[in-house]
C-alpha cells in the first residue's frame, strides 16, 4: 500500500494526487476494510504544492450526524458509493452528503442479502430511505426478502414495473406490502428522484414498453456537483440506443456501473461514446484482468475507462466531495494468475 500514483479527476479538476498513502492509511484506520487505494480527489481548496490537508474520507453512518461536518466546518460527510463483490450479481449501497442511504439491488440469494446487510451493520445503517430493483432477476433481487424481512426501516422501494412472472419476484412484492412503512412506487425514463438536495438523481431508462426484463432496468444518472456516476442494471444495447437518442451527451458520467456484468451485447461503443466513463465497474465472478469478456473491457478501455471487476479487486468504493472523486479497492489481485486448467482430453488421455 504505497502511495500510488492517483489517477485523474474529472474535467477541470483534473490533477495528479499525491497523497495516496494518507488517503489508503486513513482508509485503513477509519475502515479496517481497504489493502489498497488510488486516491483522486479534488480539495475544496487545495493548498499549493500538494494535497496534504484534503478531507480525510470518512465512513460515518449516514444517521442524521453523518450530515454533519466530519472533521471541521468546511469537511461535510462525502457521496460514497459502495460496489459490494457478490459474484454474478448486482449489489450497490449509496450513502449521501445529507446522510441518506440508498440500496440499489441485493444480488443472488442469501449471499445477496448478507452482503448488504453486513455493510449496512459495519457502517451504523439503520435506515435504507431507497430500495432500488434495477430489474427483477434473481441475481440482482434475491437478497431483496432477506433485507425487507431484516426489520431494518425501508422508505420506499422502486420498481421498473416490468411484468415478470418470477416465485422470488412474487415473494419480494410481497415483503413489500407486509411493511406500510414502506411505499411502493414505479419508475420510468425522465422521473427525477429525491434523494437529498445536494445531488440530481435522473432515471434514464426504462422506455415504455421494454422487450425483456433486462431492458426494463431503471437506470440512473446522479449527479454530486460536478461528478456522475450512471447505474445501469442490466440494461442491453437496445435500449442503449434510446438512451444515446434521447439524453446523448448528457449521459457524460466518471463513474459507470457496467451493464449486465460486463455482458457483450451491453456497452455498445456509441453509448460508452456518449458516457465517456473514467471509472468502470464490472460487477462479475470474474477475476481475470479483461473478463469477463475481452470485447467489453476493450470498448471500455477504447473510450479511456479503467476498469475494476469486484471479483478481481473485491468491493470497490468511490468516494466524491462534488468536484472530483478518489476510488479504493478491496484488495489487489493475485501477483501471479490463476494456472489455466488442462483440458480434459490431456488430463486424461
Ligand atoms: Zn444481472
Amino acid at each position: 500500500m504505497n502511495g500510488r500514483e492517483a489517477a485523474v479527476g474529472p474535467g477541470a479538476m483534473r490533477r495528479r494526487w499525491k497523497t495516496g498513502a494518507i488517503f489508503a492509511g486513513a482508509l485503513v484506520a477509519a475502515a479496517g476494510l481497504f489493502t489498497a487505494a488510488a486516491g483522486l480527489w479534488a480539495a475544496p481548496d487545495p493548498p499549493a504544492g500538494g494535497s496534504a490537508a484534503a478531507p480525510a474520507p470518512t465512513h460515518a453512518p449516514p444517521s442524521p450526524s453523518a450530515a454533519r461536518p466530519a472533521s471541521g466546518p468546511s469537511a461535510p460527510a462525502p457521496l460514497t458509493v459502495y460496489f459490494l463483490e457478490v459474484g454474478h450479481g448486482d449489489a450497490t449501497v449509496i450513502t449521501t452528503p445529507g446522510g441518506r442511504c440508498v440500496v440499489i439491488d441485493a444480488a443472488g440469494g442469501r449471499v445477496g442479502g448478507e452482503a448488504v446487510l453486513s455493510l449496512l451493520r459495519r457502517k451504523g445503517i439503520k435506515r435504507i430511505d431507497t430500495l432500488v430493483m434495477s430489474h427483477a432477476d434473481s441475481d440482482h433481487i434475491g437478497g431483496m426478502p432477506d433485507i425487507l424481512r431484516s426489520g431494518i426501516e425501508v422508505g420506499e422501494f422502486l420498481d421498473p414495473g416490468y411484468p415478470h412472472t418470477t416465485q422470488l419476484y412474487a415473494r419480494v412484492l410481497k415483503a413489500v406490502k407486509d411493511r406500510p412503512g414502506t411505499r411502493y412506487r414505479t419508475a420510468k425514463a425522465g422521473d427525477l428522484l429525491d434523494w437529498g438536495k445536494e445531488l440530481t438523481v435522473r432515471v434514464v431508462n426504462p422506455f415504455p414498453n421494454p422487450k425483456n426484463s433486462n431492458d426494463s432496468s431503471i437506470v440512473i444518472q446522479l449527479h454530486y456537483g460536478r461528478v456522475a456516476f450512471l447505474f445501469t442494471g442490466d440494461a442491453g444495447s437496445r435500449v442503449e440506443r434510446k438512451m444515446v437518442a434521447r439524453s446523448g451527451g448528457g449521459l457524460r458520467s466518471q463513474v459507470l456501473k457496467v451493464a449486465h456484468h460486463g455482458s457483450k451485447s451491453s456497452s455498445s461503443a456509441p453509448f460508452l461514446r456518449c458516457v465517456r466513463p473514467e471509472i468502470a465497474v464490472v460487477s462479475t465472478n470474474s477475476a481475470s484482468a479483461d473478463g469477463p469478456y475481452k470485447e467489453t473491457i476493450d470498448r471500455l478501455r477504447a473510450v479511456g475507462a479503467k476498469v475494476y471487476q469486484t471479483g478481481r479487486y473485491g468491493m470497490i468504493t468511490v468516494e466524491s466531495d462534488g468536484k472530483g472523486y478518489r476510488l479504493a479497492k478491496e484488495r489487489e489481485p493475485e501477483k501471479r494468475e490463476a494456472p489455466v486448467p488442462a483440458p480434459v482430453a490431456a488430463a486424461h488421455p
